[in-house]
């Protein structure tokens, strides 16, 4: 028997340890034979192991030494392949050798949340869906509609390129050490882009920021760097109103309007 793992608090190390809420995960993912799938940060293997009960083959990355021993100890490389590293700079399109779509899963460490759901934003058009745990208060931001509190940047810039839903939600008493805060299970199944494509993503990003970034003030103020009131009217849009009130696809708009209008000769 190898010594018990003290959890390293730097790599938000909250393990599951419920039974009961380890099983509705595994059904809300609901592997299948067939599928590709990777799960980020499977620390001592609570999700891992009943996702290899039904898979044939798993990928897992993580960056802990301790637990990558352990998991290597424990499991063949034939069934279970170990990337060692950071998520966050981890190449999922590597996974992706034969064409079929990734799924992605994990009970993703808190202190990286916003950054690797960034990152993973970049391989949505390889990606068959994503199944996280992550913070409650986060989950409630990344599907909130416009017009709440909640809704603010992440909530944007997501729902652009994914369809997102909280299946449920999961209380402190489920992990050790237990988090202080409520957690909540997200999917998220990439949207087709043709709906409603941005033809420059950053300067979707950098104008989101922008609108998002003094909450109470008008479009008029917060994006006074992307338009005047020409603009304004070109796009049937009133700069009285607060950038919370603007649905994804408004702020797609704006920004092909944007990057239509640098292109276009003096
Ligand atoms: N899946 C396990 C469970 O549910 O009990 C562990 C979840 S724990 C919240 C987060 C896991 O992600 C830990 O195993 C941690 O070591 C790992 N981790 C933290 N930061 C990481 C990173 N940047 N890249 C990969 N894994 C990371």
């Amino acid at each position: 028997m190898s010594e018990p793992h003290l959890a390293r608090k730097r790599f938000g190390q909250n393990f599951l340890s419920d039974p009961n809420i380890i099983r509705k995960i595994i059904e809300a993912i609901r592997p299948a034979e067939g599928d590709r799938m990777v799960e980020i940060g499977p620390g001592l293997g609570a999700m891992t192991e009943p996702l290899m009960a039904r898979l044939p083959h798993l990928h897992v990355v993580e960056i802990d030494r301790d637990l990558i021993a352990r998991l290597k100890e424990a499991h063949s490389p034939e069934k279970l392949t170990i990337h060692e590293g950071d998520a966050l700079k981890f190449d999922f399109g590597s996974l992706v050798t034969d064409g079929a779509p990734l799924r992605v899963v994990g009970n993703l460490p808190y202190n990286i949340s916003t950054p690797i759901l960034f990152h993973l934003a970049d391989y949505a058009e390889r990606v068959k869906d994503m199944t996280f745990m992550l913070q409650k208060e986060v989950v409630m931001r990344m599907v909130a509609e416009p017009g709440t509190e909640e809704y603010g940047r992440l909530s944007v810039m997501l729902q652009y390129r994914f369809n997102m839903g909280r299946l449920f939600d999961v209380p402190p008493g489920a992990f050790r050490p237990a988090p202080k805060v409520m957690s909540s299970i997200v999917r998220m199944v990439p949207r087709p882009l043709a709906e409603c494509a941005a033809s420059d993503y950053a300067l979707l990003g950098k104008i989101v920021t922008a609108a998002f970034g003094q909450r109470r003030k008008t479009l008029r103020n917060t994006l006074r760097d992307f338009l005047d009131e020409s603009d304004y009217a070109a796009l049937a849009l009133d700069p009285g109103l607060r950038g919370e009130k603007l649905g994804v696809d408004a702020f797609v708009r704006i920004a092909n309007h944007v990057a239509g209008r640098a292109h276009r000769p003096a």
